[in-house]
Order: C-alpha cells, then structure tokens, then sequence
C-alpha cells in the first residue's frame, strides 16, 4: 500500500496532469484504427509505442501476418520479482452508420462530462488509463512492486486471428504469474468490476446458389429460387419453440460453479433497467441467476443477417439465384468450436434442397474460463478489493467473446479482465462515449492496481518467478483453465 504521503503525491500529479492526459486521448482517439485498414492501424500502433517509451517503457512493435502487435516492458530483465502481463488492444470497431452519430466518430467531441468516438471506450481510453498510471508512478517515485509486460494488440475487434500465434512464438519473454485484460464496462452499479472469462464464438457465412444468373420470371416452374432456399436453412435452424434445432448442438456445456453461482446471487440487479435498455418485455421475478444463467452459462446461435433477390422500390421480375444467411454462435464452456461447426454445416446441407451450398467460417474462438480457485486468481480478487476500498462486482464471464484461452493456456497465467468505463458507454454502437470523471478516476484504479500487486508482497523479493522454487512451493504447477 502507498503511504499517505505517496497518495497525496499521486493525487497532486493527476490533478496537474488533467489537461495534457485530455489531450492525449483525444489525439488517440482521432486515429481511425479500424482493424480492417491496416493502414491506419499501423500509424495508430506507431503512435502508441513512442507514447509507451514516453511513459517510461522499454516499447517494441511486432510485425505479425496482420497488424502489429506492440509490447512493452518494465523491470522483467533486471528484477526478481512476481511479473503481471496487461493486455488490452489499439483498434476499434468500424463506425457503422455516420448518421447514426451525433459528432463524427473520430473528431472526439466533448457533450456533458463525456467525450464521444470510436474506441472511447473500447479500448482507448483504457490503454491510456494503464500507460498514464505508469508514467504518473514513476514520476512521483512510487516503487511499482511487480515487472510488468504490456501486450496491446491490433486486431482484437476482428478476432485476434495473429494473437495465438504470436504468444506460442514468444512464450518465454511474455511468462507472466498473472495477466490482467484492460477491457468490457463495468457493472451498471458502477463498482470496478472483474470478469474471469468468455463465451467461444463462431462465425458462418452460407451462400446458396441456385442457377449461374438471375431467371425470368417464366422458369418458375422448373427453377429453384435461392430467396426462398436462404429462408428456409434460416427457418430450420429453429424448433417450433424456439430453440436450436441443430442436433447436439448444446452437447457438453459445463455447469457454474457454486461459487459462481454465488457471486451471481452477489451482484446488483434491475429488471427495468434491463428492460428500458432493450425493450424486451422481461417477467417479474426474473432475476441476476436467470439473466446470467441465459447470457453467459447457455450457447446461442443466432441469423445476424440474410439476403438474396431485391428488396429496393417497386419490383423485379425474376428468379434469385443467390442467397446469403449469416450465423453468429456464442460457446458455452465446454463446448468445441470445430465440432459444433461440424453440426452445424452437416446439418445445414441435410436441410438444403438445392444443394449448391457454400459454408465458410469467419472466425471462431474457443470459451474459456480461467478457474477462480487458482491461489493467484484469489490473491489477485483480495488485493484489488483492498486496493479500491470499494465494492467490487464479481462477473464469472462476459457473454460476448474474446482471446482467453491463449492466456491460460498457452502463457500457462490465469486471465482476469478488469474494466473502466461505465456501463452505458455504448461500446460497438453509434455514440461511444467515455465519461470524464471516469476517465480521469480510471487513471487512479489502475495506480492503485499497480501497486496491489495482486500477488503476495514481499515473497519474491530474492527468487525467480516462475519455474522456480518459489513459484512451484507459493503457486503450486497446476493448470488455470478448466
Ligand atoms: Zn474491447
């Protein structure tokens, strides 16, 4: 813990400060780093390793097959002590509809106490909250007590494709005891919240082709029409009560822990805030358990989209011969992204009357959930919550996807992802927003973070890490993934 004299340092520093970490993130924010312009992701990368050495980091960027993936260090090579990797990424989704916007996304616009761009939220702000805290300690010498590794990645909105890679070829310079995500929003409580895992997600394009052109109207009768072919795979993936009709599709999910199952009953919840953000008509009674049991425990598959023939002013006369139906799954633990492809394409040509079928996959991610009983994962839960002072919100996973399983398993370090924004911050959409104070106090979290260690003070002052003797007697071997 800092003592009293450090924390007025800090405070003193941060208040200072104030102006020049605004302009940063605006000037961070006015880079257009979607994934898919590699461009300017690339000058965007550039960007952010000067901006780490500046903040007193030893920065290299990595070319990869895609975007460059940038990594940072701190203390690693030249101190024995417990190492935390911090992962967090630079690009940002697409902006979608600009008239959806108020302000352009990336000329970032302060309106009451927010400022709105893409990436304000997810996941700009969020890097600078990690950088700035190292810069705000080592300026106002404030021993961090842990090395770090800095791991900010370039194409996490597009699915991590180079992410795997890259850590099975660097596996002993990023060994980490812990890695922390700096990313998703807090609970709508507003306490930091703390998530351990992901579901796995599964992306399929299915094209159906049904004659090498459109057809007049006069083949009818003898013609196969790709609209009607794409509305009928789209309905059949459905029972008549709405679940998935793909057989074993739901095979093998792994049920919560009751330790889970009670950090669930812990948390906040409030029907009617959920159904004035969605709109859904939710019963009465439905309460954390069923909301979380439903968005995080359960597998879903989902039609993101289909099209096939014209659907503009007036109308055209003529047969379709394509159609397109998109598939978006979520993985629940236990469930295997390859064989759930399996089902699904083995399923979707039984059903195909035409059989000119074309299944390819976009990207997938295996679920993964990093196990709350690993000796470091509650090290980690207890020193936070000490470090903050504050109610903590305790998630067991997010219900969208992300690189997990590449922490736990290839790093071998238990991964628990730690958000800043507030929770209606409008992370993807039209208007993503950070909100200043938060902001500004996110800077201060992640000091105190660094400073909580998250491992035990003080026993690693004289030994190596990992793979050590100290490492096996405090850490034990076992493996954090379940
Ligand atoms: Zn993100």
């Amino acid at each position: 813990m800092p003592s009293d004299l450090q924390r007025a340092r800090i405070g003193q520093y941060l208040g200072e400060a104030q102006a020049e970490h605004m302009k940063l993130l605006s000037e961070f924010l006015s880079m257009p780093s979607v994934s898919n312009d590699p461009e300017n992701v690339r000058l965007c990368g550039q960007w952010l390793a000067q901006l780490m050495q500046q903040c007193g980091l030893n920065a290299e960027l990595f070319e990869t097959g895609g975007n460059p993936i940038l990594v940072g260090r701190l203390g690693v090579e030249t101190r024995s002590a417990p190492t935390v990797l911090l992962y967090a990424h630079y690009d940002v989704q697409p902006p979608g509809p600009i008239s959806a916007w108020v302000s352009q996304p990336f000329e970032p616009e302060v309106r009451d106490g927010s400022l709105f761009a893409r990436g304000a939220a997810d996941d700009k702000s969020q890097i600078l909250a990690i950088l700035l805290a190292i810069r705000t300690l080592l300026a106002t010498d404030v021993p961090i007590p842990n090395n770090l590794i800095l791991l900010f990645e370039g194409e996490e909105e597009a699915g991590s494709p180079n992410l795997p890679e890259f850590c099975l070829a660097h596996l002993s310079s990023l060994r980490a005891d812990i890695a922390l995500a700096i990313d998703g929003k807090r609970h709508y409580t507003e306490v930091p919240t703390l998530r351990f895992g992901i579901r796995g997600g599964l992306s399929i394009d299915v094209r159906v082709k049904t004659a090498p052109d459109d057809l007049s109207l006069s083949y009818q009768n003898i013609a196969q029409n790709a609209a009607v072919e794409i509305a009928h795979l789209a309905a059949s993936l459905f029972r008549d009560d709405g679940k998935v009709a793909v057989p074993g599709f739901e095979e093998g999910i792994i049920p919560p822990t009751d330790e889970e199952e009670s950090w669930l009953r812990d948390l906040e919840f409030d029907t009617s805030i959920l159904r004035e953000e969605t709109g859904l008509p939710l019963p009465d009674g439905f309460d954390t358990v069923d909301f979380m049991r439903e968005t995080i425990f359960s597998s879903v598959l989902n039609v993101t989209g289909l099209s096939a023939g014209y659907s503009g002013d007036g109308h055209k006369s003529s047969i379709p011969n394509s159609g397109l139906l998109k598939i978006d799954c979520r993985l629940a633990l236990g469930q295997e992204p390859t064989l759930v492809l399996q089902q699904v394409e083995q399923y979707l040509r039984h059903c195909c009357r035409t059989g000119m079928i074309e299944i390819n996959v976009d990207h997938r991610h295996p679920p993964s959930r990093t196990n709350a009983t690993d000796p470091r994962v509650r090290w980690f839960i207890k020193a936070f919550k000490d470090a903050v002072a504050e109610d903590v919100a305790l998630i067991p996973s997010f219900g969208g996807t992300g690189p997990h399983k590449v922490f736990v398993d290839t790093l071998e370090a238990p991964l628990i992802w730690v958000a800043l924004p507030q929770a209606d911050c409008n992370t993807h959409r039209a208007n993503e927003n950070i909100r200043l104070d938060v902001f500004f106090e996110g800077i201060e979290l992640m000091c105190k973070l660094l400073l909580s260690s998250g491992l035990p003070r003080g026993t690693a002052e004289d030994q190596h890490c990992r793979g050590s003797a100290w490492h096996d007697e405090n850490l034990g071997t076992q493996k954090t993934d379940r």
